[in-house]
């Protein structure tokens, strides 16, 4: 079932976004919340039920409603199997802004929407003194992982990426910083995200080596901020509003160039929800490498066997599904191996998982177990976002499994074949 396109103003209208739903209750059987759960008010159906209510007046706003809505995913599972396209996920992010108005917005996320992620590249002059807090607050394990020794603020025990080795002056690369390939081929700027900058750092490190090996200029401006989407999951569109605008003022500067994510969640929004003349000029790192460069496939073999998680926002918001397998099974050495239900989400859904951690991890136990039922060494996937998520899952299942995105092994496979050579 395709998805019914809806105008990034329907967000102001909830009924017109609510009409189309009939109650039929075909989106239940696939909604992680719902299968984890087993309530109706839990279900997308139940969801729609209850903010109908609270149109018509017969449901005051209350804690446990916005609970109800704040535990949904946004992972559009329901939104792939509606018959009649209902947009579950604009529902919610609408209601949830409704609620917001009356009740306010819960202070877990007021932290992250309001203080942490609008200052993270405050923050990243941090990172040295927080990797040397490191090895105390938290036992190194393997991945490059932490795993902290009692419960954290906002992430509780869940393994954290290692801090340490970063390089700061990534973080804040200015304008055509160093990463800049020196080859006259196209220029692109790199949204790099929060997850990336902050838990990834490697990621990025490798999209801009593999796209300097097709020729192309990656420029990372270093006043992008966060796409907004934990603002706009958590119901606060004025902060929403706030960060997209300073992000589009950046874009303004680069007039023409394409725009390259390597997080599914920042892609989906940035397509999705922003406006100002990028619309058409953002693309997924591997939809880019595919569809706007002559992709050169490596001849450096990499001995892994693999397999691949479909991240929501890039499968099920972008529509992206062959790409990463395409380039995944182009690397001599790989074997490839599908994973039962490829796109069952990980139970991450970003601010959902700091919210509600044990939901989080139970939702993710049934992607993990599928993912090594599959032999596989290696667990690929195209969204920082779900890495974490996978990598504590696996973690806790005692499976030495590595987590790596596509970038990451068509990277290695560059790098071994210049070896090669
Ligand atoms: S959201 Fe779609 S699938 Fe779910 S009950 Fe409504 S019409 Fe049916
Ligand atoms: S978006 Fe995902 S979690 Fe939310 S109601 Fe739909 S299927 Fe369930």
């Amino acid at each position: 079932m395709g998805v019914m396109a809806v105008d990034k103003n329907d967000l102001n209208n909830l009924p017109r976004l609510l009409l189309p739903c009939v109650r039929c209750g075909q989106c239940r059987s696939v909604c992680p919340v719902f299968l984890a759960k087993g309530v109706e008010s839990d279900s997308p159906r139940g969801r729609m039920t209850l903010v109908r209510a609270l149109l018509e007046g017969k449901l005051k706003p209350s804690d446990l409603l916005n609970e109800k809505l704040q535990q949904c995913l946004l992972c559009r599972t329901c939104v792939m199997e509606c018959p009649s396209g209902v947009h579950v996920d604009r529902v919610i992010i609408a209601a949830r802004e409704k609620l917001a108005e009356k009740k306010g917005i819960p202070l877990k996320k007021k932290v992250i929407t309001r203080w942490l992620l609008p200052n993270l590249n405050r923050l990243a002059a941090f990172m040295p003194a927080a990797a040397l807090l490191e090895g105390i607050v938290a036992v190194r394990v393997s991945g490059g992982y932490y795993r902290p020794r009692l419960n954290l603020p906002l992430v509780g025990k869940r393994l954290l990426p290692s801090v340490g080795g970063k390089r700061p002056e990534f973080l804040t690369s200015s304008t055509g910083g160093s990463f800049s390939a020196s080859s006259a081929g196209r220029r692109v700027v790199f949204f790099t995200g929060c997850m990336t900058n902050m838990a990834y750092p490697r990621v990025a490190g490798a999209v801009v080596e593999v796209l300097r090996r097709h020729g192309v200029e990656v420029v990372i401006p270093k006043e992008l901020v966060c796409c907004g989407l934990p603002m706009l999951a958590a119901g606060d569109r004025e902060s929403f509003l706030r960060v997209r605008e300073e992000n589009i003022k950046v874009f303004k500067k680069y007039p023409g160039l394409a725009i390259i994510t390597a997080c599914a969640s920042c892609g989906s929004t940035l397509k999705e929800y922003y406006a100002g003349g990028i619309e058409g000029k953002v693309y997924d790192f591997t939809e880019f490498l595919l569809g706007e460069v002559d992709f050169q496939p490596p001849r450096g073999v990499v001995e892994r066997k693999i397999t691949y998680h479909d991240p929501c926002h890039l499968r099920k918001a972008q529509q992206i599904k062959e790409q990463p397998r395409r380039l995944l099974k182009s690397i001599p050495g790989v074997q490839y191996q599908e994973v039962k239900e490829p796109d069952r989400c990980c139970g991450f859904g970003g601010t959902f998982s700091l919210s509600f951690p044990d939901l989080s991890q139970e939702i993710g136990i049934t992607k993990v177990q599928a993912l090594m039922d599959t032999g596989a060494d290696t667990v690929v996937t195209a969204c920082p976002g779900c890495m974490l998520q996978l990598a504590d899952g696996l973690y806790n299942r005692q499976s030495a499994a590595a987590v790596m995105h596509v970038a990451e092994v068509l990277a290695a496979a560059y790098r071994a074949e210049e070896r090669q050579n």
